[in-house]
């Protein structure tokens, strides 16, 4: 009976082209899940809910840090629409919006997927596996760290990666760039209008931001010019609320010596965590997942992705969660017509017993 059911559902909206035929044993177990997003940032939650106001049934898992980078941010003023809140906040809100337009949202990381065929496959950390008809990658990045003591201790108390998320609560303040590519060019940018003093440490001869970029540096009288090279940071020191200096070591001579500081934003790059997907998504150098052109598709059809994990350019909480939405628009596009699944089919899906 349960086999004749799936038999049925399969014949209502699958190609036969993407079901080998007389294979049908493989779709018994595991369970079908619909759509399945990965990540629990704006482009995750944001991804989820539209899904599920498309009508298709979606289940979000959020992933080690649940509601992502975002929480880690003390405060969101540039969110549009949304006046100063806790990052941690604005994920609430996002969650408990989801959850009422119906998406089930379950604390757990995927440890592995099969992309080769379709319906895909992931397994959970729990040991449990489920089939997937559509999947939306939002797993985001996780920004470098320099790994010297301290600075966990004044993660989002002083020290940051986002000078366009922080850079008004350093009013006034000495703050440090470290980093010499053009984000760090960027974050002195963002900081100098609201900062005292703006000094960029790198740590080789060179900065690597491209020669316009450093060129903007010299029209901003608070940014210290020029850069300081061969120099390195080795301690964030503070007085457990607030970094009050640094320990730079000059690579040159070797010397170290505690500098004054109320801040220090970190510009030393992002790593997209697309550790799930190698060699089964094309990625670009840097290691984000690329999509196609004008929409959030990858490179294995069925599969999309939105946010940090796939944008390497602006990295904002906003933009991540219109990606999402374009990814769920694609996905359910994707089933629908490319699928083409129907509304029974769907209905008997979800109906599947085990
Ligand atoms: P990059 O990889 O270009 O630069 C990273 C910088 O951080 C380098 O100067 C590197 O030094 C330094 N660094 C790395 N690790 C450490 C460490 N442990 N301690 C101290 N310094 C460290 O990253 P970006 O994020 O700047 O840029 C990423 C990409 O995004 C680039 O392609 C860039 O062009 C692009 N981008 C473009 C922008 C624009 O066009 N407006 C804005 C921002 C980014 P070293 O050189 O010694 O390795």
């Amino acid at each position: 009976m349960k086999r004749r059911i799936l038999a049925l559902v399969i014949m209502c909206f699958a190609t036969s082209s993407l079901y080998p035929e007389g294979n049908l044993e493989t779709f018994k177990s595991p369970k079908i899940l619909p759509i399945v997003v990965i990540g629990s940032g704006p482009a995750g939650l944001t991804a989820a809910q539209y899904a599920v106001r498309l009508g298709i049934p979606t289940t979000l898992y959020t992933g080690p840090l649940p509601g992502g980078l975002l929480t880690q941010t003390a405060h969101i003023e540039n969110y549009s629409g949304v006046k100063k809140l806790s990052g941690e906040a604005l994920i609430d809100t996002m969650i408990e919006q989801a959850k009422e337009a119906g998406v089930t949202i379950e604390d757990e990381s995927v440890v592995s997927v099969d992309l080769d065929q379709w319906p895909f496959t992931i397994a959970l950390e729990s040991g449990e596996q489920y089939r997937v008809l559509s999947l939306i990658v939002a797993t985001g990045a996780t920004p470098k760290k320099l790994g010297v003591p301290g600075e966990e201790t004044y993660w989002g108390s002083g020290v940051s990666s986002c000078a366009i998320c922080d850079a008004p609560f350093f009013k006034g303040k000495d703050v440090f760039v470290v980093g010499g590519g053009d984000s760090a060019v960027e974050e002195a940018l963002q900081l100098s209008p609201h900062v005292k003093i703006v000094t960029i440490l790198v740590r080789s001869h060179r900065m690597r931001a491209a020669h316009s970029m450093q060129q903007k540096l010299k029209g901003y009288p608070n940014i210290i010019n020029p850069v300081q090279y061969n120099k390195r940071i080795t301690q964030v020191l503070g007085n457990e609320d607030d970094v009050t200096s640094l320990e730079i070591q000059n690579l040159l001579t070797d010397e170290k010596e505690a500098v004054p500081a109320d801040g220090l934003f970190l510009a030393i790059g992002h790593h997209p965590n697309t550790d799930l997907f190698q060699d089964q998504l094309s990625l670009a150098d840097s290691g984000h997942i690329i999509t196609e052109p004008r929409t959030q598709a990858t490179s294995v059809p069925g599969v999309f992705a939105a946010g940090d994990v796939e944008d390497d350019r602006y990295r904002q909480a906003v933009v991540a969660a219109g990606r999402g939405c374009a990814a769920a628009i694609d996905a359910v596009s994707w089933l629908r017509g490319e699928k083409g699944l129907t509304d029974d089919a769907l209905k008997q899906l979800i109906a599947q017993e085990f």
